[in-house]
């Protein structure tokens, strides 16, 4: 039976979900809510919704689904606002939100006794871009969906949602509220955190110590890259997470002491374990071997600095799919190959592999 969906927030994470809705069910009726007309007009043209408004509680009535694609704070006040609308009755809500306690917590307060269902979520995909212009079918492609189910989420929520989201060609999951803060607080929340604060202790330093800028390389874009993030997502992502992270801060701040300690008393053994057991662990998560957000899939090559090098490896991988392709600079301390090849798989890369070394000479590394 076809559905109406209404989606509010047509940026970045609620027009992509659009359009891989469309993808598996072209037949369901997408309603689409949003504040500026840029989003609404981009979003009715491309097709991707079939309805907008700027008058949030108007559609909200009509829908099956209702998933709120916007800043944490406005996901909350929306909640709020649907607690005194005339909703269809079943209705599932849901969000896309980055922390989850908050708006979980939000939902059991405003939403209980009401008869609706509700399902915390968040899709682990994303990018730099903002905005309905910046929509892609393929944004949660083999990405985590994290469901977190709470009191309200009632019977058959998650299979409905796993149905409707079957287009997105993500993998759903489900895992507690407070334990998915807490765990983007460490993998997530945290290193944006020290990204940050490096990039601007680097830059404070390099006032006086210009050459700072020309030797940063290899290793401190991949420590910095994230720096470059939504300022205003990550602002509500710490202020809706505020314990979780600051609990990180502090056991930060004592291993940095420590390393510190072991510095001072030119202590070489507890600084060679420090670097080595850090390297163990590393290699133990294995953490390019799996999909989901931010991973990628690096090979380098060695290749001399010769013409058409770049060319010839472009032409073995003819049909292979690149995510990403990059000379490293003059600093490469830190880096495996002066060539840097992204993908979006394993069985890519892998194949890359193969057919760089059987028809060159140049060493491939996989890190
Ligand atoms: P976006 O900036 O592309 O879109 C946000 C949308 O919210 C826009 O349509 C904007 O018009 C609307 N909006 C903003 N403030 C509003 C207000 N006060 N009232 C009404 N509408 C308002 O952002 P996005 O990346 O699509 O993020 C949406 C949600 O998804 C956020 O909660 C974010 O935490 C979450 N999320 C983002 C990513 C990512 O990397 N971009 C990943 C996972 C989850």
């Amino acid at each position: 039976m076809a559905k109406t969906i209404y989606i509010a927030g047509l940026g970045l994470i609620g027009a992509s979900m659009a359009l891989g809705i469309k993808r598996d069910h072209p037949d369901y009726e997408i309603l689409g809510y949003n504040r500026s007309q840029a989003s609404r007009d981009i979003a009715l043209e491309r097709g991707m919704i079939d309805r907008a408004t700027d008058d949030f509680a108007s559609f909200a009535p009509l829908a099956d689904v209702i998933i709120l694609t916007l800043p944490i704070k406005q996901t909350i006040a929306f909640i709020k606002e649907l607690a005194n609308l005339d909703l269809k009755e079943g209705v599932i809500i849901s969000d896309a939100g980055s922390t989850k306690s908050a708006i979980v917590d939000a939902a059991e307060q405003y939403l209980a006794g009401k008869l609706v269902r509700f399902v915390g979520a968040h899709p682990m995909a994303g990018s730099h871009k903002t905005g309905a212009a910046s929509a892609d079918v393929n944004l949660f492609e083999n990405a985590y969906y994290i469901f977190t189910p709470s009191s309200l989420t009632g019977p058959e929520t998650l299979e409905e949602m796993k149905d409707l989201l079957s287009g997105l060609h993500a993998r759903f999951i489900e895992i507690d509220a407070k334990e998915h803060d807490r765990v983007t607080s460490q993998i997530s929340h945290f290193p944006h955190i020290l990204a940050s604060s490096l990039m601007e202790q680097t830059a404070v330093y390099a006032q006086d110590h210009e050459m700072a800028r020309r030797f940063a390389a290899g290793g401190f874009r991949d420590m910095t890259r994230i720096a470059e993030s939504e300022p205003g997502m990550w602002t509500s992502i710490l202020l809706s997470n505020r314990e979780t992270i600051l609990d990180r801060i502090e056991d930060f701040k004592e291993r940095l002491e420590a390393i510190g300690q072991s510095i001072s008393n030119g202590d070489e053994e507890q600084i060679w374990n420090f670097f080595n057991q850090a390297r163990e662990q590393r290699q133990a998560m294995e953490i390019h071997k799996r999909g989901g957000v931010d991973s990628s899939y690096d090979l380098y090559v060695d290749v001399p600095d010769e013409e058409d090098v770049i060319l010839r490896i472009l032409e073995l991988l003819r049909g292979t799919s690149l995510v990403n392709i990059h000379i490293n600079e003059e600093n490469r301390e830190d880096v495996h190959g002066i060539l840097q090849i992204s993908f979006k798989n394993a069985q890519d890369m892998e194949r890359a592999e193969r057919l760089i070394t059987e028809n060159t000479d140049y060493t491939v590394v996989i890190k």
